[in-house]
């Protein structure tokens, strides 16, 4: 189980990225983010970043922090999503293989250690961040509806969750 732990439990757990804290992510020396999209950000029906996106981009820009999306969505919706935030992205990821982890880390020009990855997938963005050996912050989904593949990966996810909350390394309530 050694093995399970190492690469599918999150490092933290949050409701939503909102309740992520910059300030303390900037004091403990963390210089860049590499964040999901769908479900992370927004619900991966919602074309636009909201208006608290836009803030919590801002936020993170004025302590410094560099954000990269990184998405295994298709070009058109990551690009029309970054369009006003002017941010750097990746789409067709491929999470949770590697090299769009090392392509991010790269083009920041940042260390593996100063860069924290944050989405609402355990098969994906946690596998990825934590097999590169990056810190991973887990978010609640913002909507329940997933793609097909999404669905496959949600089941095994909850088994995951069960032996993980049963062995007492999480103590978060799902909504
Ligand atoms: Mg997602």
């Amino acid at each position: 189980m050694g093995i399970i732990k190492k690469n599918f439990l999150p490092n933290e757990y949050v409701q939503s990225v909102y309740q992520i804290d910059f300030n303390k992510l900037a004091e403990q020396g963390f210089k860049g983010i590499i964040t999901d999209l769908d479900n992370t950000l927004v619900g991966w029906d919602e074309l636009q970043p909201t208006e608290s996106i836009k803030k919590w981009f801002k936020q993170a820009d004025d302590l410094g922090i560099t954000v990269t999306i990184v998405s295994n969505n298709h070009e058109k919706r990551v690009a029309d999503f970054c369009e006003d935030l002017n941010v750097d992205y990746i789409f067709e990821a491929r999470k949770p293989r590697g090299r769009a982890f090392n392509q991010a880390i790269q083009r920041m020009n940042l260390q593996p250690s100063d860069i924290v990855v944050i989405g609402d997938q355990m098969m994906t963005d946690v596998f990825g961040g934590n097999r590169r050996g990056l810190f991973t912050i887990m978010v609640v989904p913002i909507k329940k509806t997933d793609g097909f593949v999404t669905k496959f990966n949600r089941i095994v996810e909850r088994r995951l969750l069960h032996h993980f909350k049963r062995k007492g390394y999480i103590k978060w309530e799902e909504n």
